[in-house]
């Protein structure tokens, strides 16, 4: 069959059905009526790889905390980081925290309207740089992310990799086409509406009011287009969090820049091998082997808890171990610090970090 998707005729009709599709189902997201630049780059940064529901609780709280994109450039990295703490992918914040930084010092605190140069930003890509375009200053960019892509790939029928770079050629050419002069912003927030509450993965065709534009419907292909990647495997991890304290402090590791929790606070990991538990006595051997050879001999105490948590590819099996400090200093080559155990509450720390902090509170 040959397709007229992208014909002016075809991108009229298009367009039409989407905006009145919008107009009586749009999703009621707390932010439909704010085009404020700053505002929506939080949250088009936080809406990175997280969900909706996930972001709303954040959002509200960063933007108490940081109400201008001057108050996130004074604040330290660390003051935006205890607000990120939870959401995930740390970089992302510090990224926020930079490209704040570049505004008000290079840019005398004036955002730049239109994509190209918005996309200068550190963190910034193409799709987050559309979307404040868009968004807030009317300029017809094009989108291309999650929802969109599945949407796009399927009115195309499409069945090259999105991933891939010919895939994505054609995704964006596709998204070029379609976003009108008027109102592009509005219209990009309908098309990924559509693809969040329609064109989902398993799409609810019969409810499409762009049924009529869609060359999968149209082949009956849409349980196989956009093309499915594999999921990462999971690699399962045992570790134990060692809680060393000296005089009413704990020793804690700021995690390097390439680790898990960039930037985040957290108390030294030691891997044990599986099935190796706290209350086998090789195993706390091994415990207080480990940190002697970075530095410190301590003095097994008893096991706080056990954790489990999953972040990016790996499952984290977790157990804590409290233990007291005998001698020496870290040089475990990390950044360390001794901290008293009250001031845990105002630093960022790792998701397991705090759940161990909620443990050392409680008494033995
Ligand atoms: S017809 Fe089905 S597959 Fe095509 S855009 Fe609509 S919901 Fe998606």
């Amino acid at each position: 069959m040959t397709s007229d998707v992208g014909t002016s005729q075809w991108v009229a009709a298009f367009r039409r059905r989407v905006r009145r599709w919008y107009r009586l189902h749009g999703r009621e997201l707390p932010w439909k009526e704010d085009a404020d630049p700053y505002s929506v780059w939080v949250r088009e940064i936080m809406l990175q790889q997280t969900t909706v529901a996930a972001v709303v609780p954040y959002l509200e709280k960063f933007l108490d905390e940081f109400p201008t994109v001057t108050s996130l450039a004074q604040a330290s990295e660390e003051a935006v980081l205890r607000v990120w703490e939870g959401l995930g992918y740390y970089s992302r914040a510090r990224n926020l925290h930079r490209a704040a930084t570049m505004i008000v010092e290079e840019w005398e605190g004036v955002w730049p309207r239109s994509a190209d140069a918005i996309e200068c930003l550190p963190g910034v890509g193409r799709y987050t740089a559309s979307a404040i375009a868009s968004f807030a200053f009317d300029e017809a960019a094009p989108i291309v992310e999650a929802n969109t892509l599945r949407l796009y790939s399927r009115l195309l029928g499409m069945v090259d990799d999105p991933a891939r770079a010919s895939g994505q050629k054609q995704l964006w050419a596709f998204a070029e086409r379609v976003v009108p002069p008027a109102r592009p912003g509005q219209f990009n927030q309908a098309l990924m509406d559509l693809g969040a509450t329609v064109c989902r993965s398993e799409p609810l065709c019969e409810e499409c009011p762009v049924r009529l534009n869609c060359q999968a419907f149209r082949l009956g292909i849409t349980s196989r287009v956009p093309m499915r990647r594999r999921r990462a495997r999971i690699t399962e991890l045992h570790e134990t969090a060692v809680v060393i304290k000296r005089s009413g402090d704990v020793l804690m590791i700021r995690y390097s820049e390439e680790g898990r929790w960039p930037g985040l606070w957290g108390f030294p990991l030691i891997s044990r091998a599986r099935g190796e538990t706290l209350d086998q006595p090789t195993t706390i051997l091994d415990l207080v082997r480990e940190m002697r050879a970075r530095g410190i001999d301590i003095e097994f105490c008893r096991q706080l808890g056990e954790f489990r948590h999953g972040v990016t590819r790996f499952r984290i099996h977790l157990q804590a171990a409290d233990v007291s400090w005998v001698d020496g200093e870290w040089n475990g080559g990390e950044r360390a610090e001794w901290i008293p155990i009250d001031e845990l509450s105002r630093r960022p720390l790792s998701v397991p970090g705090r759940q161990v902090a909620q443990w050392i509170r409680k008494p033995a």
